[in-house]
């Protein structure tokens, strides 16, 4: 698909509003990783460089119901400002007279933030009239938050209808990195799945078992593929009301001649803890109050042997409980034999880019790097993305 991006548009003097993805994890209100904020840098240098007033707009977190002081977007409005090296203006709603006001008072070169849109409950509901407020303070709408373009929401998508919308260089680096697995790929093609739930992994792994040559599965969601197996799988984490799912998915898998591969042995631990008491055992081994919590160290390797070979690798969802040191070294070793593979690679999903900064790997490593979970997922499953939709040309 062709994009329309701001290379394709005279911005001098024009008020920009840019949809960027500061959801960034926090404690407390320290940033605790700052990833989505330097991606966003590019698009803002360019609107400055080219003469546009610029306003940015994300959500932040889940808030229940209106504002909650936690999900405020100050800590993302200062750390912006040291990355840029630049004052940025922070103002505590998203629409409104102070908004007004500040859009009104905008020079050229100058960078708004408005409040966490979230605390409106219009803009999940993509309400018409809210996006047409957010609308009404620019001239052009910018979408640069991949990591939230699968959302139809207001701030996303519903803006898109009332000013033109052009996507920002965050949005066309990943339509472009992302897009050669839509097409024909080299073979062996591989894909590793791993991470807590299946549910919001079901799409890809049904997309990928007509495509992939093999399904690489760990961490949380691998146990209830192990279940489904007849294993016994102690106290892990497992979805017991997908087992019939886990099912149809591996008789798919068989009808399409693609290797769907569970782990043959685990690192199990009766608690969760930075200093708890592990074993390494096979999976038929499992049972009582055991968790599985990695992939065991000969599965490890046999996962990087058959990466080793792949021509082509997606990589989503840390295998283990990487968080814990004890349940570390199966994502560690395996984001490290993935940097150094010949195939072309291409990962992504929060934790996993979390994983690859823990363990110091370069991004650079990598085919590439995508900064959307669910939006990088959805895109390769060839779904045709709301925030990605309105920016065609
Ligand atoms: P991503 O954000 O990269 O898409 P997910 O959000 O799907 O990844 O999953 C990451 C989470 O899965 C991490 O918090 C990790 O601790 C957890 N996890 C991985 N393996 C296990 C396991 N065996 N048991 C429990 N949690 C796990
Ligand atoms: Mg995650």
């Amino acid at each position: 698909m062709k994009l329309k991006t701001i290379k394709d548009v005279d911005l001098k003097g024009k008020t920009t509003i840019v949809r960027v993805d500061y959801n960034v994890p926090m404690e407390g209100k320290t940033i605790t990783d700052d990833t989505r904020i330097r991606e966003s840098l590019p698009t803002i240098n360019y609107l400055i460089d080219n003469g546009a007033k610029i306003i940015l707009m994300s959500h932040l977190g889940r808030p229940k119901n209106g504002p909650e002081e936690d999900l405020r977007l100050n800590p993302v409005a200062e750390k912006l400002s040291k990355l840029i090296g630049k004052p940025v203006i922070k103002v505590d709603d998203c629409i409104g007279q102070e908004v007004e006001n500040a859009v009104k008072a905008l020079q050229a070169g100058q960078i708004l933030i408005l409040e966490n849109t979230r605390f409106h409950k219009e803009e999940e509901a993509n309400d018409p009239d809210f996006a047409k407020k957010l609308a009404s303070y620019a001239d052009v709408f910018v979408s640069d938050g991949f990591g939230t373009v699968h959302r139809a929401h207001a701030s996303t998508e519903g803006i898109a209808h009332h000013i033109p919308a052009y996507a920002g260089l965050l949005v066309e680096k990943e339509v472009n990195g992302l897009s050669p697995l839509l097409g024909s790929v080299k073979h062996p093609f591989v894909l590793l799945l791993g991470g807590a739930k299946i549910d919001t992994k079901i799409g890809v792994i049904k997309a990928y078992i007509k495509k992939a040559n093999t399904i690489l599965l760990g961490g949380g969601l691998a146990n209830t593929f192990l279940y489904a197996r007849g294993f016994d799988v102690g106290a892990s984490l497992c979805e017991k009301d997908k087992v019939e799912l886990a099912r149809e998915l591996m008789i798919e898998a068989q009808e399409n001649g693609c290797e769907l591969v569970t782990p043959g042995g685990a690192i199990v631990a009766d608690e969760i803890g930075d200093d708890v008491i592990t074993a390494d055992i096979e999976i038929t081994g499992v049972e009582g109050n055991m968790q599985i919590l990695d992939l065991g160290g000969k599965s490890t390797e046999k996962y990087i042997e058959i990466l080793k070979t792949a021509k082509t690798i997606i990589w989503n969802g840390p295998v283990g409980l990487y968080e814990k040191k004890p349940f570390e070294n199966g994502t560690k070793r395996i984001a490290q034999a993935l940097a150094e593979v010949e195939g072309e690679t291409y990962l992504g999903g929060g934790d996993t880019l979390d994983a690859l900064n823990k363990f110091g790997i370069e991004a650079s490593s990598f085919t590439h790097v995508s900064t959307g979970g669910g939006a990088m997922l959805e895109f390769i499953e060839g779904q045709e993305l709301p925030g990605i939709k309105v920016l065609g040309a």
